[in-house]
């Protein structure tokens, strides 16, 4: 069984073994959560980018999906960069944003981590309602098969927090 946790606050401060960024397909870092985790992750992070856009993703990486690398000098092992889709209302992309955590926890698997952080992923620049993009996020995790032992949304403000608390009491 997976808990579900909630927090308010900077996702960079979350101790977890893995901390989940909302990242861009670039890798090479962005605003929002994107930026704060390479500010205060500290190079190495990037470097990490870098060698798998020169390698693995030398396309970037496809939005859906998941990739890991050392998180630096932030208090988790890992970070494992996903990229959410951007909001569309004219098309349903909510497969690919559910594709986000699903592939975000079989990386976390694959390394072992028992603690995951995520952020809720494409409810910034992207632009996804953020009612919707809870809803996902606690429905796609919480069907999903995995042995991490603990999922922590972090949410940046109260408003999201509040919202986040709906979706995991229903
Ligand atoms: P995306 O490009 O996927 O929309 P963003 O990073 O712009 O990603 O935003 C995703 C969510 O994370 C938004 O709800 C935003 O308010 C929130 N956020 C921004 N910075 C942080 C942070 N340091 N810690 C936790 N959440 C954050």
């Amino acid at each position: 069984m997976t808990t579900i946790g909630l927090v308010q606050g900077d996702i960079t401060r979350e101790a977890a073994d893995a901390i989940v960024n909302a990242a861009n397909s670039s890798l090479l870092g962005g605003g929002g959560v994107d930026g704060a985790i390479h500010r205060r992750g500290g190079p190495e992070i990037l470097a990490e980018c870098r060698a798998l856009r020169a390698s693995r993703y030398g396309r970037g990486l496809p939005t859906g999906q998941a990739v890991a690398t050392t998180a630096g000098k932030l208090p988790a092992r890992w970070v494992i960069h996903t990229v959410g889709p951007v909001w569309s209302s004219g098309e349903d992309r909510s497969g690919l944003l559910a594709s986000c955590y699903r592939e975000s926890l079989r990386v976390a698997d694959e390394l072992g981590a028992r603690s995951v952080a995520f952020p809720a992923i494409s409810t910034g620049v992207y632009g996804w309602p953020m009612d919707d993009g809870a809803r996902i996020a606690v429905e796609t995790v919480r069907a999903a098969e995995t042995a991490v032992e603990e999922v922590r949304f972090v949410l940046f403000d109260t408003a999201a927090y509040e919202v986040f608390a709906r979706r995991v009491e229903a």
